[in-house]
């Protein structure tokens, strides 16, 4: 199998459903990145890596979709000591300090809060735009535009239009989880199935927005379950050619509801496999992103050698994955020396994949200064208690990876 897959990339030709679980399963992993890697330099520049300098923040963290996966909500009608809604003002200053930092993107998120009205959505993308030229207002997940159809009474082609009215040109992926009904049932059941996501990028898309495919695994999906995810986004990029990268991590378990539920966290090797067999399956992406942050920076480095060309943002603010007691921290000096090690030359670029800036090769390394902090380790609390049965859940039932 891996032979004829080997000559079918070479030739350029599309992988089959059963193709990619074989990729996702069995097949020899170093050749695999060997492979990826290689469409990954013809279909990039094969001497840079890139990344971006953006910052995270969320605009509330009250939330009423009770995902099992998520640390971060507190629930609405339940003040919590914790809990926090913003108003435009303390979005602007989100975004002054994300200036202060040279930020580039803000990637902006928040719960589905049913007390935000719609029009502070359109309002906090026309001042940040109007504010804050320079800065991309990367904001709103799937979800959130949904939230939006519910207090605006719009269509989704609506609401969209009506942020692109108001400048906003992406959209984060964040939302996909894995875009099977099963899973989704299991892990975000309010969230709707695939096409909820779908739906929304489409109309995106359609609007003039390009935006990013995301995909969170390592819980309770199959590995038939990812490949059925790829086919997802693989159709809709043939519809709309609307995406500009594709950005998988793993689930982060801790403080999370279902956290006792999961019984294998996913590994690096799982993470490389993932990321080479998307880059040899999403025939029609052009950027797939590797992260420092996420999987931490060693295997984040040495995950650019199987297939990725991205090393993902700077982050300056992220809560969602320090809710679960995952901290990582870096600077973008850090982010170039990693880079450079690995033996690429380190470029800037924009929410959009343009590249502002390209900096020396690894020939830098020698002379950079002794002090830049290569590898600061990830810390991660314990988390506290679990419950033993989560909402929409019968007793007895059990969270496992189907074989
Ligand atoms: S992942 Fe997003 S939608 Fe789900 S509970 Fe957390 S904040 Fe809400």
């Amino acid at each position: 199998m891996w032979n004829r897959i080997a000559e079918k990339v070479e030739r350029g030709e599309r992988l089959t459903t059963e193709e990619g679980v074989y990729l996702l399963t069995d097949a020899p992993l170093t050749e695999m990145g060997a492979l990826a890697d290689q469409v990954r330099r013809q279909k990039t520049d094969g001497t840079a890596v890139t990344y971006v300098i953006d910052t995270n923040p969320n605009y509330t963290n009250y939330c009423t979709v009770d995902c099992h996966f998520c640390a971060f909500y507190r629930k609405p009608g339940k003040p919590a000591a914790d809990g926090y809604t913003h108003d435009v003002d303390g979005v602007m200053n989100m975004m002054a300090a994300a200036d202060k930092l040279g930020a580039t993107t803000v990637l902006l998120q928040g719960g589905l809060n049913p007390e935000i009205p719609w029009e502070f959505y359109t309002t906090i993308v026309r001042e940040a735009r109007k504010r804050y030229p320079h800065i991309t207002p990367h904001f709103f997940s799937a979800p959130e535009i949904h939230q939006m159809v519910e207090v605006s009474g719009l269509s989704i082609k609506g609401v969209l239009e009506a942020l692109y009215e108001a400048g906003q040109r992406t959209l984060p992926g964040g939302g996909a989880e894995i875009l099977a009904t099963r899973v989704r049932k299991r892990i975000s059941i309010k969230k709707g199935g695939p096409d909820a996501w779908l739906d929304v990028h489409r109309a995106a898309h359609q609007v003039g927005m390009r935006s990013t495919a995301t995909m969170m695994y390592g819980h309770v999906e199959s590995r038939a379950e990812i490949v059925e995810h790829f086919d997802h986004i693989r159709a809709l990029q043939d519809e709309t050619h609307g995406f500009t990268a594709f950005v998988p991590w793993s689930y982060k378990r801790g403080n999370t509801p279902m956290e006792a539920k999961v019984p294998h966290i996913a590994g690096a090797s799982m993470y490389f496999r993932v990321l080479a067999a998307s880059r040899l399956y999403l025939d029609n992406f052009d950027h797939i992103q590797a992260t420092w942050f996420s999987e931490g920076k060693k295997t984040g480095q040495i995950a650019l050698h199987f297939g990725a060309d991205d090393f993902g943002g700077t982050l300056f603010e992220e809560n969602v994955h320090l809710a679960t007691g995952h901290l990582n921290k870096t600077t973008i000096a850090e982010i170039e020396a990693i880079i450079r090690e690995a033996g690429y030359a380190p470029a800037q670029r924009d929410t959009e994949y343009h590249i502002l800036k390209r900096g020396e090769g690894p020939e830098a390394l020698a002379t950079l200064s002794a002090d830049v902090p290569l590898f600061i380790e990830s810390l991660r609390e314990l988390p506290a208690e679990y419950p033993s049965q989560l909402e929409g859940e019968e007793p007895g039932d059990k969270l496992v990876m189907p074989k």
